[in-house]
């Protein structure tokens, strides 16, 4: 039933929203095969390089109110996350970067909560380009001025970025009551006026429809600078309102990835370890993502807990995985 739509992907063609809608629609074992077939022969295709992203997390303490329904990262959301505030020091930050700067990864993203118009974000950026030889992504979210992205850009700063989550604004208001859509397509918008690359994501398994993340797909090809997109599946923190909802399955989220390689063959996609879970890292790369996120070294100096989800990949098993795939990380040299 898919292979008209396969074939229109091999030929080059644009696909229209009900094709994209019916892809997402697969149910079918072997269609899937043919669907995830296709995204990583688009990857491969372009390059077999796999990037790893490794992490600091800035502060935890944010002051967006109320917090966002599914956050567990947030100071006082839940016993499984941090939970106990904390603002990094600029000297640990330094020990972090330098740790991973001596490893196989090549990019750190430097992430926090809300509540300091980007002065966090531009101290690290500061620390990380100068001192290190690492590749950059800064994330936190719409705490940022237009000279606070100046700034970031000053220093170097490879890419922004400001997930949208989902751009269902009745959804979005419901998850993120403390925030609003506006302001996070406002700062895609002034990130990409500044010329520096954008990753901006989907969050998936939050009540969204499929029409919704297809429209949220659409929607981000507006962004000049769009450089990558992470896709994240849900997972339940315990303690916060959304603990009862359930987790987004692994056949969703590689649905999804493969769907995105297919109308961006080009870009990063990335994938947070934490939100797939440690162990199914292959079946993102199996999908035609060509990021993995929150990669952490052995002996990482401080204390470390996923976005999403606690746990994380791990880099001595991450590196496997990408072997055992027949991949390869991405030279850092
Ligand atoms: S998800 Fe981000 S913005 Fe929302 S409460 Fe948590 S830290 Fe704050």
């Amino acid at each position: 039933m898919i292979d008209k739509i396969l074939d229109k992907i091999y030929r080059g063609k644009e696909l229209n929203k009900d094709e994209i809608i019916q892809l997402f629609e697969i149910r079918d074992e072997e269609e899937f095969k043919k669907l995830l077939n296709t995204a990583s022969n688009i990857r491969n295709s372009i390059s077999d390089d796999i990037k790893l992203t490794s992490t600091i997390h800035l502060t935890n303490v944010c002051k967006v109110t109320p917090k966002c329904k599914y956050c567990g990262f947030a100071s006082n959301t839940s016993k499984e996350g941090y939970y106990n505030g904390f603002y990094k020091k600029n000297d640990e930050i330094l020990k972090i970067a330098e740790f991973v700067d001596k490893t196989e990864i090549p990019r750190i993203s430097c992430s926090g909560a809300h509540g300091y118009n980007g002065r966090q974000a531009i101290e690290a950026a500061k620390i990380v380009k100068c001192k290190t030889s690492l590749e950059l992504l800064v994330n936190v979210g719409t705490d940022l001025t237009s000279s606070a992205i100046k700034e970031l850009a000053k220093y170097n700063t490879d890419t922004i970025c400001c997930n949208l989550e989902t751009i269902n604004e009745e959804l979005f208001n419901k998850l993120k009551p403390g925030e609003r859509l506006k302001d996070r397509i406002k700062v895609c918008e002034m990130v990409c006026e500044e010329g520096i690359e954008l990753s901006s994501g989907l969050l998936i398994g939050i009540g969204e429809s499929y029409e919704d993340r297809v429209d949220h797909l659409l929607f981000l090809k507006r962004f000049r600078t769009l450089g990558e997109i992470p896709i994240m599946g849900f997972n339940p923190y315990k303690g916060t309102p959304m603990e009862n909802h359930p987790k987004c399955s692994i056949e969703e989220q590689m649905k999804t990835i493969a769907i995105t390689r297919i109308l961006y063959p080009t870009i990063r996609i990335t994938v947070p370890t934490p939100t797939i879970g440690p162990k199914n890292v292959g079946y993102s790369l199996l999908a035609g993502a060509n990021n993995l996120a929150t990669v952490i070294p052995q002996n990482y100096p401080l204390d470390i807990k996923g976005v999403g989800n606690p746990s994380y990949g791990n880099l001595k098993d991450v590196l496997t995985v990408v072997a055992d795939l027949g991949l390869r990380v991405g030279s850092k040299y």
